[in-house]
């Protein structure tokens, strides 16, 4: 036997009716069945309103009217795709139950009932209805149906409209009528009888607990909860796009993701199942396929302390009670919890502080109104007497859940949470200590709930999507590089990614706003709102311990800040880089970074530190970790020479190809730094390094193109009249290539056992870098796995936008 419920949104017309009559004849096929139908959606609220009109003396004609219209359209629609419905029947059963609950309105002033049992009526009779026409529909396809009346059958007891199913008495009932087989079974969701037989209600969602209620009467082996989602989620997955579909949730999970207010599921639902061992299913009726959740027993072993939803609960009434005479403690909360009890107030949580002597209950689904004349009325002797102090009575509080099999005793999930918390921004509130180890809340009155929660859940369930960006250097590769961001905005929104620039800042000045500053006027913010530069003041605002997966992005060449990368690192703080000085300082330095980075589980990433964009260090490293060795090494490993060796070729002389390089952004800021050949023997050594080779930049031979004169030469001006007094030697050199049928190329060379040289050399048409010009870089990898062909990567390895782009991947990497 497998027990099915339907909720309201499968319901809400003609064509879900239908759909809904078809899985019930599929599920026959395997298994007997019994259902549980709720009203269709939007008539219980139809008719909560009407009880509401009741109590302010309005009419309710408009809505009846509305009540009508909707089964009126669903009953005629059925009629139009099964032409032996028995429309007029079913209308006039619709329309009598209408009058009835009509008259019995009119009548309201003169009734005896209790007026709590009239609103059962009222707020049921969508589910009578839902039984109605779903049974002539069963009865369409041949089905012989037994009707169970919740009236008679299910015997509940409490509040009238949150009544609590007596379980045994119930099984009884059952045992003295127990249907046929090859019958399908149907019963009204929500409906239940006391033990004077009058009909009450089981709480707003209270048809997914009769659908439980149902199963372990009837020995189920499934009990499914069809609705309009996939299963339960993460959050609500109407508060958060990014909740997550929970495949599996224990019997615990699942009681207290309802007890606090996944709406998914009444909270009543589990606690029969889990006790009877029955397994739940959370399906989707438009996508009756797919697995859904499934709610069921898990090994403990299976159960990790992970983090499995948050909820919320609203227009929650919290009562501040302290008890003035201390010895009387007792007897005063037994009183109070009596009273409560009495009332049939539901108290959702108590909280009581030994300091204070306070005591504090925090009460779900009252009136304020009630409440406040109820306590001050019961209570008036002890408060006038000095024995109480009814210190507050508050609404629309708020209690927000997170919850997950023993989260309680995880320090790590407790900061974790905390974190989040401080994240929504979320000011006042106040962790409450309730005994459940399974969940954590809080309690807060802050505003626009909806909001925080999904921050909240974001934070907690998609860290690994966002990264707080603080960006060091805005010149040519920092600006292209908030360009790609802004450029890319959509795109990285579809991937549900999330760059937020939280500082901005150059040599002198930086702007730091952790909200995120917009892109469209960076620059407009950062003039305005400028502070002096330091590094350390970035460092203590990305180690913020609320921020999710800081990242400091060096666009600059600076000695300084790199030296200050195992700070950033120890504060757990990425950093992609284009910056060289890091990975060419001294071995133990390069070494002592990887180190904190490992220690930390934080990237520090360069791939743009050699020929920008080319995807060299990733290459190198994937090869090396599937085993293979670098046996050498040659490359064009500056866009500068490329471009200046280039235009030699064509005659220009190496003046005006160094100027032409500068104009192009291929040059270092000091143009002296390419013809040197220190950039270059730079990047061989991180290449060298990454090969494995322990070198240091002195290690490095480097044959550099100018004479020692160069060297200390620093004004611009002076190097570049200096250097038209050897334009004529270059273009010897060159000529003297070109009749050999060859060109002269500046490279770097790494020979077997890490001989590295930087050196001029004329190569000819069959070595790969003998078309490799116009800025572009080569690199020549011959491995164990590479050989006698080499790996070749060839592009623009120098440029704004290439570099940028190169550091875009870089932090993609972070996330992948
Ligand atoms: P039904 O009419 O089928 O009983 P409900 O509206 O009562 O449907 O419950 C389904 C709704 O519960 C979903 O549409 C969803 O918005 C809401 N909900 C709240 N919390 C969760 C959650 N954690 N997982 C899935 N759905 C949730
Ligand atoms: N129809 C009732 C409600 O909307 C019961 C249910 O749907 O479970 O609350
Ligand atoms: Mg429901």
């Amino acid at each position: 036997m497998q027990t099915l419920k339907f909720g309201g949104t499968s319901l809400s017309n003609a064509k879900k009716f239908l759909h809904v009559s078809e899985i019930i004849k599929n599920k026959t096929k395997d298994t007997s069945v019994s259902v549980v139908l709720s009203a269709p959606a939007k008539v219980t609220n139809y008719l909560s309103e009407i009880i509401e009109n009741i109590q302010c003396n309005q009419s309710s004609e408009n809505i009846f009217i509305s009540l009508k219209k909707i089964f009126n359209n669903i009953i005629y629609e059925i009629q139009n795709f099964q032409i032996h419905f028995p429309y007029q029947k079913i209308l006039n059963k619709v329309n009598n139950i209408l009058q009835k609950i009509q008259e019995i309105i009119q009548d309201i002033q003169n009734t005896q009932e209790d007026i709590n049992y009239i609103y059962a009526k009222i707020i049921s009779i969508g589910e009578r209805i839902s039984i109605i026409i779903m049974k002539e529909l069963l009865i369409l396809k041949n089905f012989s149906i037994f009707v169970i009346d919740p009236i008679k059958t299910i015997i509940a007891t409490g509040n009238p409209l949150h009544a609590t199913v007596e379980l045994q008495e119930t099984q009884n009932n059952f045992k003295k009528n127990i249907p046929l087989k090859k019958t399908i079974i149907l019963m009204a969701g929500f409906i239940a009888g006391n033990q004077k037989n009058q009909l009450v209600t089981l709480g707003r969602n209270g048809s997914d607990y009769s659908a439980a209620i149902l199963a372990v009467c009837l020995n189920a082996h499934t009990c499914e909860i069809w609705t309009d989602v996939d299963g339960v989620y993460t959050t609500d997955p109407k508060i958060s796009k990014k909740a997550k579909l929970l495949k599996s949730l224990s019997y615990e999970e699942a009681i207290e993701l309802s007890y606090f207010g996944a709406k998914v599921l009444h909270p009543k639902t589990i606690l029969p199942l889990f006790k009877n061992n029955i397994k739940c299913v959370i399906k989707n009726t438009s996508a009756p396929n797919n697995e859904g959740t499934i709610i069921e027993k898990q090994q403990k072993n299976h159960l990790k302390n992970k983090i499995k939803g948050i909820t919320y609960l609203d227009k929650i009434i919290m009562v501040q009670i302290k008890i003035l005479k201390t010895y009387e403690s007792h007897v005063i909360t037994k009183k109070i919890f009596l009273i409560f009890f009495e009332s049939k107030i539901q108290i959702l949580l108590t909280q009581y502080s030994h300091l204070q002597n306070i005591y504090t209950f925090y009460i779900i689904g009252e009136k304020y109104q009630k409440i406040q004349e109820l306590l001050y009325h019961t209570l008036k002797n002890k408060i006038d007497n000095k024995i109480i102090e009814i210190i507050k009575i508050e609404k629309n509080i708020k209690v927000i859940s997170v919850i997950g099999n023993n989260i309680k005793n995880d320090n790590k999930i407790i900061k974790k949470i905390m974190y989040a918390i401080q994240y929504s921004n979320m000011n006042n509130f106040n962790i409450i200590n309730h005994i459940s180890q399974n969940s954590i809340s809080i309690i807060t009155n802050t505003k626009n709930i909806i909001k925080k929660i999904k921050i909240i859940h974001d934070r907690l369930f998609n860290k690994k999507n966002i990264l707080e960006i603080f960006l060091i250097g805005i010149g040519g590769v920092g600006s292209a590089l908030i360009q790609q961001f802004s450029k890319q905005k959509f795109w990285l929104k579809n991937k549900n990614i999330k760059f937020k620039i939280c500082g901005i800042a150059n040599s002198k000045n930086m702007f730091i706003n952790l909200h995120g500053i917009r892109l469209d006027d960076w620059r407009k913010n950062f003039y305005q709102n400028q502070k002096p530069f330091c590094i350390k003041t970035i460092i203590q605002y990305a180690k913020k311990k609320y921020l999710y997966n800081p990242v400091i992005i060096d666009c600059t060449a600076s000695q300084k800040i790199s030296d200050s990368y195992d700070k950033i690192l120890s504060n757990k703080i990425h950093i992609v880089t284009p910056n060289k000085k890091a990975n060419t300082n001294h071995w133990n330095e390069y070494k002592k970074i990887r180190k904190i980075a490992i220690k930390v589980n934080k990237k520090f990433l360069y791939e743009t530190n050699v020929s920008a964009g080319l995807p060299v260090i990733t290459t190198l490293r994937n090869l090396f970790y599937a085993g293979d060795k670098l046996i050498s090494f040659q490359g064009i490993l500056s866009g500068s020479l490329s471009y200046i060796f280039g235009k030699l070729e064509e005659g220009v002389s190496i003046t005006e190809s160094t100027k032409m390089a500068q104009k192009l952004g291929f040059t270092e800021p000091n143009p002296k730094d390419d013809l040197s050949g220190i950039d270059v023997a730079r990047k061989l050594l991180i290449i060298a390094r990454e090969a494995g080779y322990p070198l240091e930049l002195k290690d490095i031979d480097i044959q550099p193109i100018l004479p020692k004169e160069f060297f200390d030469i620093n004004d611009e001006k002076i190097f570049f009249k200096e250097l038209q007094k050897i334009n004529k030697i270059f273009l010897e050199k060159s000529k003297k290539a070109k009749k050999n049928k060859k060109v002269l190329r500046y490279i770097g060379n790494i020979q077997s056992g890490g001989i590295c040289q930087v050196k001029l050399i004329e190569v000819d048409k069959t070595n790969p870098l003998y078309n490799v010009k116009n800025g572009e870089n080569a690199l020549t990898i011959y491995s164990n796995y590479y050989q006698p062909i080499p790996l070749v990567l060839r592009g623009y390895g120098a440029g704004n936008n290439v570099t940028a782009a190169g550091i875009f991947s870089d932090l993609l990497q972070i996330l992948s």
